[in-house]
């Protein structure tokens, strides 16, 4: 393990409170977990993960621009010859081929960055990258051009700016603490963070955007719940789940603890070529999600993110993909499939037309059932 691999280098991650020696039992076998992921090629070898002689020289560029980490939650399912675990996480040499199309910072963080650390896209809603280090590393992650790289981490004090820029900004009305992984932090780290939003009178919720719950649901302790159940706002966690099999019993529990703080729950999922992009993957994915009580969000048509042209499928497969779930899903459970227009242009839902207007003004809609078009007039 080289030092730029080790968790205990960063500024982010349970290391820092090693030294005070308060950590709970719970949040010592969290960091415990936390450490034991595996983040060297050497360790990936061993096990017989890479690709058959494949190139040394390319798999070390990958991950140069990313670093590895197989959250110990992955492991067993990869061993098992899971691809749908095993395809997000463990580097190829495909990274190495940056499309003409691909970018360095795919949705324009920077562009609309007033502040380091914070992206105000919309009026009503901000971003805050409060780490950029992760319980695991997505392969396909679209903000790979800062994510893994300890020196891209802000402190709270480095933050301060974005929050004064927050608390100024009175239209702002959500906090959306993302990165990197917010959940990495310590307990007292990430209460820092949320305390100095909870005294913010113009923000009314505070949204978490997070791996955790299926990379390490061991961090989803008994504290962690207590100190989100006795915020004066509501938390929303939206947590990022791409394969029904990520949802082990110990995520289960997870996302059930948070249930019982009051935590709403949601969850935004990648469309990935050999990870979900057929519709059994997807039906599985979302109907587990719904079932755990997690209401599916946004299913995120990949961003143009360097060297992950490999998990793209064509954007008109995606859409006929998404269309063929209306009608096997309840409503509840069908996320919307967003494409993030490159250049921080902003969120849109892409979908199939289901409808027509004709020139005597009455409509046609597609019958996700019949798969026939009805004529309905509605006179007025
Ligand atoms: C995605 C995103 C949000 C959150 O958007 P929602 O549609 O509310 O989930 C906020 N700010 C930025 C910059 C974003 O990219
Ligand atoms: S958890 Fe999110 S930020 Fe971290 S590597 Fe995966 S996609 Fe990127």
């Amino acid at each position: 393990m080289t030092e730029k691999d080790s968790p205990n280098s960063t500024s982010a991650g349970p290391s820092g409170q090693n030294q005070t020696g308060t950590l709970t039992p719970d949040a010592q076998s969290w960091a415990r977990l936390l450490r034991r992921g595996l983040v060297d090629l050497k360790q990936l070898a061993d096990r017989g993960w890479l690709e058959q002689h494949a190139s040394q020289s390319a798999l070390r560029q990958a991950q140069n621009a990313l670093d590895i980490r197989v959250p110990e939650a992955f492991v067993a399912g990869i061993e098992q010859g899971d691809t749908s675990l095993s395809r997000q996480v463990i580097p190829s040499v495909q990274e190495v081929n940056i499309a003409p199309e691909e970018l360095n910072d795919p949705i324009g963080d920077e562009r609309f960055s007033p502040r380091p650390g914070l992206t105000h896209r919309y009026p009503d809603r901000a971003l805050v990258k409060v780490t950029y280090q992760c319980a695991m590393y997505c392969r396909f992650c679209f903000r790979r051009h800062k994510v893994s790289h300890p020196e891209e981490n802000l402190s709270f004090a480095a933050l301060q700016p974005a929050y004064d820029y927050i608390e100024k900004h009175r239209e702002i009305a959500e906090v959306i603490f993302t990165g990197g992984d917010p959940l990495v932090l310590t307990d007292a780290r990430l209460n820092e963070h949320l305390a100095r939003v909870e005294g913010m009178p113009n923000i009314k919720t505070i949204r978490f955007h997070t791996r955790i719950p299926t990379a390490l649901p061991e961090r989803i302790t008994p504290e962690l719940c207590d100190r989100l159940a006795h915020s004066n706002k509501m938390i929303w966690l939206v947590a990022h789940i791409n394969s029904a099999s990520e949802l082990t019993p110990e995520s289960r529990k997870a996302l059930k603890r948070l249930r019982g703080a009051g935590v709403g729950l949601a969850s935004q999922s990648v469309l990935l070529k050999g990870v979900n992009d057929f519709q059994e993957a997807l039906l599985n994915l979302f109907g587990s999600l719904y079932e755990n009580g997690v209401a599916p969000y946004y299913l995120h048509y990949p961003d143009l993110a360097q060297g992950t042209s490999h998990f793209r499928v064509p954007l008109e497969a995606a859409i006929e993909l998404m269309s063929t779930l209306q009608g096997r899903l309840p409503g509840l459970a069908i996320p919307r499939l967003v494409v993030d227009i490159p250049g921080g242009y902003g969120k849109i839902t892409v979908s199939s037309e289901n409808w027509r207007r004709d020139i005597d003004g009455s409509w046609w809609f597609l019958s996700p059932t019949q798969h026939t078009w009805q004529k309905t007039d509605y006179p007025n």
